[in-house]
């Protein structure tokens, strides 16, 4: 059975010593993912290490494209604490943007934790709690909400910086891709008026487009290509 080895990092601040850990696979790996088919609710939502190694990037871009699914209830399920009945806030999704609410499970769930926890990490409060089994202590929800969001280096923090630097990342490539792509349309935009311009001027006088010898080699190309070649020398 193939095996992963899992390198030690560096991390500050973390309860648990982080030490080179052996992990199996998922037994039951999925080959395929179907955007369309995109399981919202978080307590039903597949692991990103249960997709195979080459889809998990596009499981990650459709869950991004979705965002983090905070149902707008009328009223949350209430669960008795003590003598006091509490439930699920709605408010709580300003403060957390990062916070997700599974109406199947009456659970809350940590969007960027979901999307960029490394398996197999030494675990710390609230961090499983949030990505797999859910969290439903809503008596000690200040606490525990702000307890999984930890120290700047914490765990949780380390997945919000995964997730803008991937955004980041994206963002930059789209707007390359962008500026080839004018860039490419106002070339194209010269070229057609170029060659249109030459093809008036030898329709108005009548003349003949097409030479004996058009190759590149030739030393007459014919009146258009000709015509066009000089014109692009004059604007070179
Ligand atoms: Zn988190």
């Amino acid at each position: 059975m193939r095996k992963f080895l899992v390198a030690r990092e560096n991390i500050e601040n973390v309860n648990v010593v982080q030490s080179e850990v052996e992990l199996e696979p998922p037994s039951n790996v999925v080959n395929e993912f179907n955007p369309n088919e995109i399981v919202r609710d978080p307590a039903h939502k597949k692991q990103i290490n249960e997709y195979a190694p080459d889809i998990q990037d596009q499981v990650r871009r459709a869950y991004i494209l979705k965002g983090p699914m905070q149902p707008d209830l009328p009223s949350f399920p209430r669960t008795t604490f003590g003598s006091v009945k509490r439930s699920f806030s709605k408010s709580w999704y300003k403060n957390y943007t990062w916070l997700e609410y599974s109406e199947i499970k009456d659970a809350a769930y940590c969007f960027y934790c979901f999307l960029f926890k490394k398996p197999g990490r030494a675990e710390h409060f609230g961090f499983e709690v949030f990505t797999k089994s859910g969290y439903r202590d809503w008596k000690h929800a200040s606490q525990g909400l702000k307890g999984h969001v930890g120290s700047h280096n914490s765990l949780h923090n380390s997945c919000v910086k995964h997730y803008d630097d991937y955004n980041n990342q994206r963002q930059s490539v789209t707007s390359k891709f962008a500026k080839a792509t004018k860039e490419s349309e106002e070339l194209y935009k010269i070229h057609l008026t170029c060659s249109l311009d030459c093809s008036r001027y030898l329709i108005a006088q009548g003349m003949a487009f097409r030479g004996h010898d058009e190759s590149s080699t030739s030393l007459n190309k014919g009146n258009f290509r000709e015509m066009v070649d000089w014109v692009k020398s004059q604007n070179e």
